[in-house]
């Protein structure tokens, strides 16, 4: 889609009542990307209605007050190496991620907009796509954007937290970027006590994607957008999502995952010709946070869904493909000690907690743990789901349970003191 027809599809939806907006959205069944849960019409219903005057009457913003008028705030925010959504969007999408983010202000009557990259990242195209929405062009869409006072860009030091909506928020208000409680839901209590939308960058991409689809299919815009949107998403597109695949010495790679595509597939995509994918020992989905999954399951399909139950982590699915025969433990120890590197130290169920299974898992390691110390171990991960502030914490045990679970044959020798398979085929290797 060229820039034009981007815009015509900004102007186009500026001109429809944002209950039309959530109507289209809804019926699309278009959800939201980058980890976060449910469809995108209901989350920003949510907020709109958040930023309602008490008693007013729906309708035009008019019914807002200042004090209420919501915020949204855009992210392309990656964190870490496991994680490249964020940059492939900017890279691929930045005018239809301005495009989404214009469209949410107007949908939930914000006042002000945001857009998060972070340090490191190539967002010249977003820098770019600014300076043509700043140019001349449709009346009501340069008054839309002189009224939020521009978009405004925040460039945040890189950091794997920044994937919580509260910690983000945080750090756009000059604190600590660290999980915070007054941010627990930001739809309706974010920045400054005002509801504020937080949506990735993939999720506002795919809603400009989504409404230039559907005013392509009423005729109801000029032919311009309608040859800009030809090349543009089949509704698979448009409901499917990013994912990045990681493979020990090898750069990490963004494919696009659609509907019904099986885990074996999607590796055989992100590696092409480079691995066997027969050397496939197992998986982990959904980044560091992930659970593992073993060798019988790439037969699976890797649908939205089961990236978002299996690995629905802070925001993006990751997934790190094993090769070669692995210790399951020294995998889980691995997976438990980059965690600890992660906790911020709030809440002692993930700060202790995290130490607490690094700790076993180093005396599996050593031949020194007892089947006790491994039933603790499983009540303290049971306390972590519940007892933790953020994802790092309510996350961190996956690695550690699903690993009991794959890799159950190496766990049972090293706590029985046989000889591990994996640690065996390493050794005589
Ligand atoms: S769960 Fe961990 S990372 Fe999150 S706030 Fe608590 S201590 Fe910090």
């Amino acid at each position: 889609m060229d820039g034009a027809a981007e815009w015509r599809v900004l102007e186009r939806a500026l001109m429809l009542p944002p209950e039309e907006i959530f109507a289209l959205l809804r019926d699309y069944g278009l959800r939201r990307k980058g980890g976060a849960p449910g469809l995108v019409a209901d989350h920003w219903e949510r907020c709109r209605g958040a930023g309602r005057a008490p008693g007013a009457a729906p309708g035009g913003r008019a019914e807002m007050s200042a004090a209420q008028s919501p915020v949204v705030v855009g992210t392309a925010i990656d964190g870490s190496d496991e994680f490249a959504q964020g940059q492939h969007t900017l890279r691929e999408d930045s005018r239809r991620v301005l495009t989404g983010l214009l469209i949410a202000a107007h949908a939930v009557g914000a006042e002000h907009c945001y857009v998060c990259v972070e340090e490191g990242q190539d967002y010249s195209r977003l820098r770019d796509a600014l300076g043509e929405l700043a140019q001349d062009g449709d009346r009501r869409r340069q008054a839309w954007v002189g009224r939020l006072g521009g978009v405004q860009l925040k460039v945040m030091k890189r950091s794997l937290l920044l994937r919580d909506p509260g910690a983000l928020l945080a750090n756009l208000t000059h604190r600590q970027a660290l999980p915070d409680v007054r941010y627990s839901d930001p739809a309706l209590h974010g920045l400054d006590g005002r509801p504020t939308l937080v949506e990735s960058a993939e999720t506002l991409a795919s809603v400009a994607a989504v409404l230039g689809m559907t005013f392509v299919d009423r005729n109801s815009v000029d032919a311009s957008v309608a040859e800009g949107e030809k090349g543009l998403a089949s509704s698979q597109e448009a409901q499917g999502r990013l994912l990045t695949v990681m493979v020990a010495g090898q750069p990490a790679q963004v494919v696009f995952l659609g509907g019904d595509c099986t885990i074996r597939e999607a590796i055989e995509t992100a590696l092409g010709a480079c691995v066997e994918v027969a050397e496939v020992q197992g998986i982990q989905l959904g980044g560091p946070f992930g659970p593992f999954l073993g060798g019988l399951q790439l037969e699976n399909p890797l649908t939205v869904a089961l990236v978002e139950e299996a690995g629905g982590s802070m925001g993006g699915a990751a997934m790190r493909v094993l090769l070669g025969k692995q210790c399951g433990v020294d995998l889980a120890l691995e997976a438990l000690r980059r965690l600890q590197l992660e906790s911020c130290g709030k809440c002692p169920a993930c700060y202790e907690g995290v130490r607490q299974l690094v700790g076993f898992l180093e005396s599996v390691m050593a031949g020194v743990a007892t089947s006790q110390e491994g039933e603790l171990a499983r009540v303290l991960s049971q306390h972590m789901l519940t007892a933790s502030l953020c994802d790092v914490g309510k996350l961190a045990p996956a690695p550690f349970l699903s690993a009991l679970v794959v890799f159950a044959d190496h766990f049972g020798a090293h706590l029985e003191g046989t000889e591990c398979p994996a640690c065996v085929s390493r050794e005589s290797a």
